[in-house]
C-alpha cells in the first residue's frame, strides 16, 4: 500500500511517536492508565486558561458528534430554550440533534459564506426571552469559515445566556482563553489540532454549569454529568475506555507543548494556510471564502474550470502523496485542502507544485 498524508479536517496526519503509543495493550483500572486520564484533564484544563475552581475536563467515548450531543443533551433541561446559529454542516447537525432529543430550540440560518450578525442575535434575544443557551460552531469545517466567537460570547454576556462552542476543528489549533470569553461548554475531539487519533471527544465546561445538570440527561451513554462524576474521581471512565487512543492522545497533548504550545501550532497552521490560498491562487484556483472570515484549519476551493474532475484530480494527488477532501456544498462545485496534522510548509510547497503540474495538464 502506498502512504500518503492526510490533507483533511481530521482524522488527521500523527507524528510515528504518537502511533507508536498505541503498540502497548493497557488496562483500564490500573492506577497508571486512570493517571493518564487525569493528566490529560489537567492539561487541557491549562490550554484553555482555565483552572480547576472554575472548569473542568469530561472525557467521552465516540466520535466528536458523540461528545456534542452529549453536551446538548445533558446542558439543556425541558424548561431550556436554545439559539442554535448555523452557517454549515455541523451547525445543522445540532439542530438534528436537538429535534432528536426534543429540545425547545430556535435556528438563525446563515448563509454558508457569511458571519452571524450582532444585531439579528440581539433582536433575536430580545423578542425571545425564554432562549438560555446560545450554540455556535467555532471553525465550520463544511467550508473552512471562522466564526466570531468573541462577538457571540460578548452578546451572551450581556444577556446572561449559557454559550456551547463547537470548537471541534479549532481547539489546539487556535488560541481560544475560555475564561475571558466566558464559554460555558467547549467541544472538541482526540483527533484534530491536538493532533491525536479518533476515538473520544472532550468537553470544557463551567463546574458550576455542569453541576446544575444532574437530572436532565434523556440518554444513558451520553451523561456528561454522570461521566463526569465517575472520571473526577479518580480517572476511571464509565465503561470501557479507548485506552489505546487515550495512551496516544497524551503523547499528543505532550507533543503539541513541546512544539511551542497552541501559539506557535498556530503559527505553523497559518503559514500553511497562507501557502496554500496564495499558490492555489496563481494557480487559478480561487478560496470560496473571502481571507478575512478564513480560518487556518481547512480552506474550500471552487472548481477552476468545467474539465476539472474531483475523482480524477484526488486520484493524481493521491498517486503522488496527498489525500484530499471533497467539497460540501450544494450550489457550487467544492473541494476542500486541510492543512492541519503533522504537515509543515514543505508539504504544502510539494502539495502547490503538484496542483500546478495538474493545471498545466489540464489546460493542455
Ligand atoms: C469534525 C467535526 C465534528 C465532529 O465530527 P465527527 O465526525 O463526529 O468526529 C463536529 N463539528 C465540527 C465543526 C467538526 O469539524
Amino acid at each position: 500500500m502506498n502512504h500518503y498524508k492526510l490533507l483533511t479536517p481530521g482524522p488527521l496526519t500523527t507524528s510515528s511517536t504518537v502511533k507508536e503509543e498505541m503498540l502497548f495493550d493497557r488496562c483500564t483500572w490500573d492506577h497508571d492508565y486512570k493517571a493518564i486520564t487525569q493528566k490529560i484533564r489537567r492539561q487541557l484544563l491549562d490550554l484553555a486558561h482555565a483552572n480547576e475552581e472554575e472548569y473542568t475536563v469530561v472525557l467521552m467515548q465516540g466520535s466528536g458528534t458523540f461528545a456534542v450531543e452529549s453536551v446538548m443533551n445533558t446542558a439543556m433541561s425541558n424548561s431550556d430554550k436554545a439559539l442554535i446559529i448555523t452557517n454549515g454542516a455541523y451547525g445543522e447537525r445540532i439542530v438534528k440533534m436537538a429535534k432528536y432529543i426534543g429540545l425547545n430550540y430556535t435556528e438563525y440560518c446563515v448563509p454558508y459564506n457569511e458571519h452571524p450578525d450582532e444585531n439579528e442575535i440581539s433582536r433575536i434575544l430580545q423578542n425571545d426571552q425564554i432562549i438560555t443557551h446560545i450554540v455556535m460552531v467555532h471553525c465550520e469545517t463544511t467550508t473552512g469559515i471562522l466564526n466570531p466567537i468573541e462577538m457571540v460570547s460578548n452578546l451572551s454576556k450581556k444577556f446572561g445566556k449559557t454559550v456551547i462552542v463547537d470548537a471541534m476543528s479549532s481547539f489546539g489549533g487556535m488560541e481560544i482563553d475560555l475564561p475571558s470569553l466566558g464559554i460555558d461548554y467547549l467541544i472538541s475531539s482526540a483527533n484534530k489540532c491536538i493532533q491525536g487519533v479518533p476515538g473520544f471527544g472532550f468537553v470544557i465546561a463551567k463546574l458550576d454549569k455542569l453541576l446544575a445538570c444532574e437530572e436532565n440527561s434523556r440518554s444513558l451513554s451520553l451523561d456528561l454529568y454522570d461521566q463526569w462524576k465517575e472520571m473526577h474521581e479518580d480517572g476511571k471512565w464509565r465503561y470501557t475506555s479507548p485506552t489505546h487512543v487515550v495512551a496516544a492522545f497524551s503523547k499528543a497533548i505532550d507533543e503539541l507543548i513541546e512544539e511551542g504550545g497552541i501559539s506557535a501550532r498556530q503559527q505553523r497552521y497559518e503559514t500553511n494556510n497562507q501557502l496554500l490560498r496564495v499558490e492555489l491562487e496563481k494557480a487559478g484556483i480561487h478560496a470560496y471564502i473571502t481571507a478575512e472570515k478564513q480560518s487556518p484549519i481547512i480552506t474550500t476551493f471552487l472548481f477552476p474550470n468545467d474539465q476539472f474532475s474531483f475523482n480524477e484530480f484526488y486520484s493524481y494527488m493521491k498517486e503522488r502523496g496527498f489525500v484530499i477532501y471533497p467539497g460540501k456544498l450544494t450550489e457550487v462545485d467544492t473541494f476542500r485542502i486541510g492543512n492541519i496534522g503533522e504537515i509543515y510548509e514543505e508539504d504544502i510547497a510539494a502539495l502547490c507544485m503538484i496542483i500546478e503540474e495538474y493545471m498545466g495538464v489540464l489546460s493542455n
